[in-house]
């Protein structure tokens, strides 16, 4: 039975979307329409004036201004603070909306726009007593699909910029990649690559970015594909297309867009001491004091200096991993041996510290004992699905597919939400 159920919410999901695509670029006409429309209304029969907050401004001020006395003031801020929480006013982004029944009649409502996401809107009944009510505005999701190529001499930065893809997404983005990929070596001119995201309106009027529903990169050692999931018991994380974790409990490169100088090799003519040795890890150059982040959560085995590595921590992320992060011109506050870390957190500065010829992080990965490449090896997922999970991911992944496919064929469309 459940299983039936399960199916069948997918399927109606699957409806929804593409009913939903296929109207899109009406619903859009008819919005735009349907604004103009109750814009003309609501001039008619009221008269609104906005007031946004500069500095200096303070709720008793604006509203003086607009002829309350200071009994009237006083009762208002009263009421805002008991049923609103709002006790000040913040210059730039706040608005204050006054509603008369008319230019000549006296102000019968107040209308505070705290966020694009609330209002909060005071009225004066029969008896002159003011009150407050709180409004949460529902954003408007729509789901937009951006697809770049990188070009010659191109960063992944400057190719998504140019897709349209917001900074803040492609950031994301790249964090998320990072898991799979190593930017340094796998990105040549001609990959392309695509973003499914959210976009948040309130009012017809772009807001913020929401989550990302979907990434596609045509990496030189395959393509890579993210989707984002949730499962039964309500966690959401990011998969590949056969629903395998995609976040990794360690990261390949734990600085993000610094350059390797310098690869894993079992043999390698030694840059200080001149002679041919193994390097055991990989090197990112980086300036003096850029914060070096744990490749993922673990504890503190080591923390010291010696000739070669000079200032190095050594982490233990479960029983088979282990991270080393050498040539530190400091430790981070409090990280000690026996500090446990979270996938990220700073846990000392970029240096030159022991044997080395500029400032760089020297990264390596330590499995059951062995150093290996950390750019080629497997890394272990965070979470993987269960069975049933896994059979609910590969629906819901067609379905996005699809999707995709559709907004690919048109950009200027968007999924409502
Ligand atoms: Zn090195």
């Amino acid at each position: 039975m459940k299983k039936a159920k399960n199916i069948l919410n997918i399927n109606n999901i699957a409806k929804a979307v593409f009913a939903l695509a296929i109207i899109l670029v009406l619903v859009a006409v008819v919005l735009v329409f349907t604004r103009h429309i109750s814009n003309d209304m609501a001039s008619n029969d009221e008269y609104r004036s906005v007031v946004v907050v500069a500095s200096g401004d303070t709720l008793s001020k604006l509203l003086t201004e607009q002829g309350f006395s200071n009994a009237q003031v006083l009762d208002i801020a009263k009421v805002l603070k008991s049923e609103a929480d709002i006790t000040s006013l913040r210059a730039d982004s706040d608005k204050i909306e006054f509603v008369r029944s008319d230019e000549m009649a006296p102000i019968s409502k107040i209308v505070i726009v705290p966020s694009p996401w609330r209002q909060i809107e005071i009225t004066c009944d029969a008896d002159g007593q003011w009150r407050c009510q709180n409004i949460d505005i529902k954003p408007d999701t729509r789901v937009v699909y951006r697809q770049g190529e990188i070009l010659d001499g191109d960063s992944f930065y400057l190719a998504g910029g140019r897709a349209g893809i917001p900074e803040g997404i492609l950031a994301e983005v790249y964090d998320l990649l990072a898991f799979e990929m190593d930017f340094e070596r796998d990105v040549r001119a001609g990959q392309k690559f695509s973003v499914l995201y959210e976009e948040n309106f309130a009012n017809g009027e772009k807001v913020d970015n929401g989550r990302i529903l979907a990434i596609q990169f045509e990496a030189l050692r395959g393509n890579v594909k993210m989707y984002r999931f949730k499962k039964e018991d309500g966690k959401t994380g990011y998969y590949d297309e056969n629903g395998n974790g995609a976040i990794k409990s360690l990261k390949r490169t734990p600085i993000n867009n610094a350059r390797v100088t310098s690869s894993f090799s079992n043999s390698r003519k030694h840059p200080v001491l001149g002679y041919t040795r193994a390097h055991k890890g990989v090197d990112f150059r980086a300036s003096t004091g850029t914060p070096i982040p744990a490749a993922g959560a673990g504890r503190v085995v080591a923390r010291g200096y010696n000739n070669g590595h000079g200032n190095y921590i050594k982490l233990r992320h479960n029983a088979s991993y282990e991270t080393l992060y050498a040539h530190m011109s400091r430790f981070a506050k409090g990280v000690v041996v026996g500090t446990t870390v979270k996938q990220g957190q700073t846990i000392g500065y970029v240096g030159s510290t022991g044997l080395s010829t500029g400032p760089h992080l020297h990264y390596e990965i330590i499995k059951d004992g062995k150093h290996v490449n950390p750019m080629t090896v497997k890394l272990p997922a965070i979470s993987n699905l269960d069975k049933k999970d896994k059979e609910r991911f590969l629906e819901y992944r067609k379905i996005l597919d699809e999707g995709i496919e559709h907004l690919s064929n048109h950009p200027e469309w968007f999924i409502q939400l």
